[in-house]
Parts: structure tokens; C-alpha cells; sequence
């Protein structure tokens, strides 16, 4: 079953030997984009293709505004000070994710509360939180709602819609106002994945992209933050600059700044990218249900978008039946020229976050042991 497994993923990426994960890219105006940016001497921070990046992105997801950020990382820490998080106060996120959402709470002396996921979309779960917010939440007369266990602030609620199938967002959305919790989705995988029609990282106060080299577009390293806030948006794109005060030769900073901006080199590669973005995703899908197809007959459980969903597949993942199938996968797989990588260790395990607070987490651990990503990258 796994040499049966192995053939067809190279039947769908035929002439290579090697078969990566997931690989860029770059066959649009990528080229003619950087080197425009080269010949205008343009490219630190200042230039058009930020400013057309930022005007694209807002327009490809439907916010009203977009800030451009260095990395995904930095643009999740820029939220969630926009967002009103402070030092001591709680994060509601989800164990199953990648480091960086973790970080960019604890880069705010915040710490992470951990959520349970579901466990067809591996994604925030709206049903586990009501159920922890019933017993745990307090609101105040200050309007804000507190931890019953640690007198804490819980500020916000980071869901993240795990490799692009998106999270029943607007449940956990409809929570988040209830509770008066901010909601920033980490929206760094989904790119091209709506719910319900409309584009996830657009459901909360704040949504962030990341466009680092393994996603579904890059620009090499590079994120993006977007709002229909316009106070929100502008206060992201001065806290991302330095924190100056707009002034044609005086160098006045009013508060601690960030060097978050994206240069104008990597604007371009990614005004490039975006114009193949659809085609990328419509690619990516028709992959998928190769994939869905093939792992049917086998009886392998692959995974599918959750239901009212429209994925990316940006990381395409098999369920194995346990964790010991699961590691004669990667093993096989991995011997015999096709790179599979099992899903992240739970972030409660790591040893910065082993005493933050979490609900019952039987769904991120049955996943943990089970979810194996599998090559994904468009096939050109
Ligand atoms: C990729 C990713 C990020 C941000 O990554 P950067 O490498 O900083 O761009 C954040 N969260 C998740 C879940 C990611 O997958």
C-alpha cells in the first residue's frame, strides 16, 4: 500500500526523482518585476510595488486595507498589538499550529491559551471554545472577560486555518464578540481558502498572511496584515516604519518602532506571484482531488475541505490509522524519494508553553499522532 502510495504520488509530479514538499513557483512576471524594481534603484522599503502589493491583497481578499510586513511572524506580533494585547494577558489559540503563532503572543509577554481543534478542518474548534468560555470566562464591568483560574485578561483569540482548509470561523467569530475578544486569524496558510464565500483572515478585527518560500506564493520571505479598520491600518503601517511622524526631512519618532516593513524588491516578486494565485489554487485543487480519488480506492483517509469551505490545499495531508502506521509512512516514503513530514509536535508539549492553560485536547492529539503532509506544490 505504501509502494502503491509511492508510485502515484510520482505519477502526479512525473521527471523528478526527488519529490519536495512543497517547492515555488516563478513562472510569471516575477523576473521582469525585480528587475524593474533593481533598474528604479527602489528597493528598501519605500516604492510602487508595496504600495500595489498592499492595494492587490486588500482587493484579492476583500479587506479594506493591507499592510505590507517583512515576515509572517512579524505581521502576527503587529496584530496583536494593534489588537489591544498586553503584556500578562491570555492568547486563545490552538495547540495544533506552527511556532510562530505562539511566538508572536509570547514576543508580547502574553501566553498562549490552548483550544482544542476539530477534527475535520485541524482547525480552531468554535464547539470546544463555547464550552471553555462557559466554564472559564468572566466578564467584567470593564467589559472585557477574564480568566476565572488566573485573574487574566483573555485580549484575543488567534484561530489559524490549518494547511489553507479554513476553521468554522464565523462561529468562533460570533463567540469572540460575545466575550468581547478580539479576533486576529493566522491566516498565514490560506491564502486563495474562503468560508462561506468570503476569504479567511477577513471574519475578525485582524487577519495575517505569510508568503515565506513554502507557501502557496512567495516572495521569498514576507506577510501582510488586513483590516477594515482604517485607524487599525494606519497605526499597523506607522508601528511596521519606525514609528515616524510623516515629515519631509525631520527624523521625529514618537514610540518604540518596529522594522517590520517588506522591501520593495519583494513587493515586486510578490505583485508577480499574486497575479497567478488563482491559477495556483485552481492547480493545488485539482491535485487534491487526484489525491482524493487515489487514496479512496486504497482506503486511505485523506483530507478533504471541511463542509461550507473552499480550500487552497496548501499542504495536501493523509490520516493514518495510528501512530505506528504513521511512522512506517515516513519512513517509506521518505527512503523512497517522496518527502513527507508528519504534522507539528503539540505546542503545549514544547517546553516554553508545558504549563500554559488548556481545555481537554483530545482532538489535537489524536491528529498529532495521525497527519502526515504529502507533496503539494503546483505542478507546472
Ligand atoms: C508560515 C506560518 C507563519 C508565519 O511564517 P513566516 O515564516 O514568519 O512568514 C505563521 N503561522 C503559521 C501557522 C504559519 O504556517
Amino acid at each position: 500500500m505504501y509502494k502503491q502510495t509511492v508510485d502515484f504520488i510520482k505519477s502526479q509530479f512525473p521527471n523528478q526523482d526527488f519529490i519536495p514538499l512543497h517547492e515555488p513557483r516563478f513562472v510569471g512576471n516575477e523576473r521582469k518585476y525585480v528587475m524593474d524594481a533593481i533598474d528604479s534603484t527602489f528597493v528598501s522599503s519605500v516604492g510602487k510595488y508595496v504600495d500595489d502589493f498592499e492595494k492587490q491583497i486588500a482587493s484579492f481578499t476583500g479587506a479594506k486595507y493591507a499592510v505590507a510586513c517583512v515576515n509572517g511572524t512579524a505581521a502576527l506580533h503587529m496584530a496583536m498589538i494593534v489588537g489591544g494585547v498586553k503584556e500578562k494577558d491570555m492568547v486563545i489559540t490552538q495547540p495544533l499550529s506552527f511556532i510562530a503563532t505562539c511566538n508572536a503572543i509570547s514576543y508580547i509577554g502574553a501566553s498562549p491559551l490552548f483550544v482544542d481543534v476539530d477534527l475535520d478542518s485541524m482547525g480552531l474548534s468554535a464547539e470546544k471554545l463555547k464550552n471553555y468560555l462557559q466554564e472559564f470566562a468572566l466578564k467584567k464591568s470593564d467589559g472585557f472577560t477574564y480568566h476565572k483560574v488566573t485573574n487574566q485578561k483573555i485580549a484575543a483569540c488567534v484561530p489559524m486555518h490549518t494547511f489553507g482548509h479554513p476553521c468554522k470561523i464565523d462561529e468562533i467569530g460570533e463567540l469572540c464578540k460575545e466575550y468581547n475578544i478580539a479576533l486576529i486569524e493566522d491566516a498565514a496558510e490560506s491564502i486563495g481558502s474562503y468560508y462561506k464565500n468570503k476569504h479567511t483572515g477577513t471574519f475578525g478585527l485582524l487577519g495575517t498572511f505569510s508568503f515565506n518560500g513554502n507557501k502557496t506564493i512567495t516572495c521569498g520571505g514576507g506577510g501582510a496584515i488586513v483590516t477594515d479598520n482604517e485607524a487599525l491600518a494606519k497605526r499597523a503601517k506607522y508601528l511596521t516604519t519606525q514609528a515616524k511622524v510623516p515629515h519631509r526631512w525631520e527624523f521625529v519618532h514618537d514610540e518604540i518602532g518596529y522594522n517590520y516593513r517588506m522591501p520593495n524588491l519583494n513587493a515586486a516578486l510578490m505583485c508577480a506571484q499574486l497575479e497567478q494565485l488563482n491559477t495556483f489554487v485552481e492547480n493545488k485543487r485539482e491535485l487534491a482531488k487526484n489525491y482524493k480519488e487515489f487514496f479512496e480506492n486504497i482506503r486511505f483517509k485523506f483530507m478533504t475541505e471541511p463542509v461550507n469551505s473552499k480550500a487552497n490545499y496548501w499542504l495536501c495531508a493523509v490520516q493514518l490509522s495510528d501512530c505506528k502506521s504513521r511512522n512506517e509512512f515516513l519512513q517509506y516514503t521518505n527512503d523512497n524519494g517522496v518527502m513527507t513530514r508528519p504534522v507539528w509536535a503539540l505546542m503545549n508539549r514544547l517546553p516554553m508553553f508545558k504549563d500554559c492553560l488548556h481545555s481537554n485536547l483530545d482532538n489535537a492529539c489524536f491528529l498529532e499522532e495521525r497527519i502526515v503532509n504529502i507533496p503539494s506544490s503546483v505542478r507546472i
